[in-house]
């Protein structure tokens, strides 16, 4: 018996898991009970190669020294304190920290602990901002097809998945979405932006038009779409949505919950794309996945419409008992210093040609119907079994992990995204596996 094969608990029933088939799952358990750089152990004592990041959010890798260390320190040290009315030095550091690679203008960083907080916060910030300003007319939110905005209310209001939504009735009113930019007759093996569909983004002309203008707050969109098959945006398509935001008075609010950090070959896609939101969100990478933590980046004239209130009132009735946890700062900090030390950021950007290069490899493949690739993301898309939608590339993600190769499946797409360390020869070990899988698929 291997060391870690007792580590498998007897009874799995109490835990209620998320997004996971529950079920299944408890009958046939996958676990994994240590991990190291890019890889992890699983309870039967095998390597698993890391091909996405954990859940897109394990960027330098895991378990590095530094980020263990500053946790360990920081919980000895200052385990909590009061995150309203009270502060801590490292929730500070960690914001100017922040502001410091964020897109010029950013300048304002309010902690959440997840994805999804994260983008209530800004959905709130958006409505209360043009409250301030004396513009509460604007209530109304956009989003669009294919969008995932974590789990919360607003976040599934504005993400555009059915099957998050229709479980739970009545959302929030006053939305509205655009068409997704996913488009494979035009655009289909591409990298990087896509060339065609950047007209989609007149959709907001519709839908503002259709509305009236100044009744729209914020529009949200990720800059990739990740979660529903990693989805580039069309050349011109992003800059295009500033344009009409700008022309109308409507925030644009950037979900980078995957895309920040460096996924994209820069701290933030807007970097990459060279389009600045009003609002940034964020999480995941933020702390290496391994506390949990989020942040969302304001504009300043934003931040200052809250400022500029009666100075002893609360300026924005929103937070979090552990917004900003020491903790957590203690995690941000070491994760920023290690992405800065490793010079990460620019390694993932040296490696976008040769991951590029090596995931379209699979083209021709059996079953493979699109890829496609921008930063350190990829997706290859398979077509389904019919009348079985996902089993075609759930048996691939459990073929995968048999083999020793981490992916994620989404519908029957297959997501890659690895942490930025990766080497080169790693990048094929992912490829070969693929092929191998890809061949003996049903
Ligand atoms: N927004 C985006 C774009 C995401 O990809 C995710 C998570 N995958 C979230 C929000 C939600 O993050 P969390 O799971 O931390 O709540």
């Amino acid at each position: 018996m291997n060391e870690h094969a007792t580590m498998v608990p007897n009874n799995l029933e109490a835990f209620w898991m998320p997004f996971t088939a529950n079920r299944q799952f408890k009958q046939t358990p996958r676990m994994f009970v240590a991990a190291k750089d890019m890889h992890y152990t699983t309870s039967d004592g095998r390597q698993v190669l890391d091909g996405t990041a954990g859940l897109w959010c394990v960027n330098a890798g895991h378990c590095r020294p530094k980020i263990t260390e500053a946790i360990q320190r920081q919980a000895a040290e200052l385990d909590y304190a009061p995150a309203f009315q009270m502060g801590h030095p490292k929730a500070f550091e960690l914001a100017s920290r922040l502001a410091a690679i964020a897109p010029t203008g950013l300048d304002h960083v309010f902690f959440t602990n997840s994805g999804s907080e994260s983008v209530e916060t800004a959905l709130k910030i958006a409505l209360a901002y043009h409250r301030a300003k004396g513009e509460g007319a604007r209530f109304r939110l956009i989003g669009r097809e294919r969008g995932y905005h974590g789990v919360n209310f607003g976040g599934i209001s504005v993400g555009g998945i059915v099957g998050n939504r229709k479980m739970f009735g009545t959302l929030l009113t006053g939305v509205d979405h655009m068409r997704h930019t996913h488009d494979p007759e035009r655009n289909g093996y591409s990298r990087g932006e896509t060339e065609h569909g950047a007209e989609l983004a007149e959709d907001l002309v519709r839908i503002a038009t259709l509305h009236d203008p100044s009744t729209i707050a914020a529009v949200i969109v990720e800059p990739v779409a990740g979660s529903t098959g990693v989805l580039p945006p069309p050349k011109g398509y992003l800059k295009r949505l500033r344009e009409i935001c700008d022309q109308h008075g409507i925030l644009l609010i950037f979900d980078e919950v995957i895309t920040g950090y460096g996924r994209m070959g820069a701290a933030f896609a807007a970097d990459y794309f060279g389009v600045t939101p009003d609002i940034m969100v964020t999480a995941k990478g933020l702390t290496n996945g391994v506390i949990p933590m989020g942040a969302v980046y304001v504009k300043d004239a934003i931040h200052d419409a809250f400022m500029s209130g009666a100075e002893h009132l609360i300026e924005f009735a929103h937070g979090y008992t552990y917004s900003g946890n020491p903790i957590a700062a203690a995690a941000g900090l070491a994760t920023i210093e290690t992405y800065k030390e490793d010079g990460l950021f620019e390694r993932a950007k040296a490696l976008e040609p040769v991951w590029a290069d090596a995931i379209h490899s699979l083209k021709g493949e059996r079953h493979v119907i699109d890829i496609r690739t921008i930063g350190l993301i990829a997706a290859i898309e398979l077509d389904p079994i019919a009348g079985e939608p996902t089993k075609r590339a759930f048996s691939a993600f459990l073929k995968a992990y048999e083999a020793g190769l981490l992916i994620r499946t989404t519908g029957d797409i297959i997501a890659l995204s690895p942490p930025l360390m990766i080497s080169e020869d790693q990048v094929g070990e992912i490829v070969e596996t693929l092929r191998t899988i890809l061949t003996c698929l049903d």
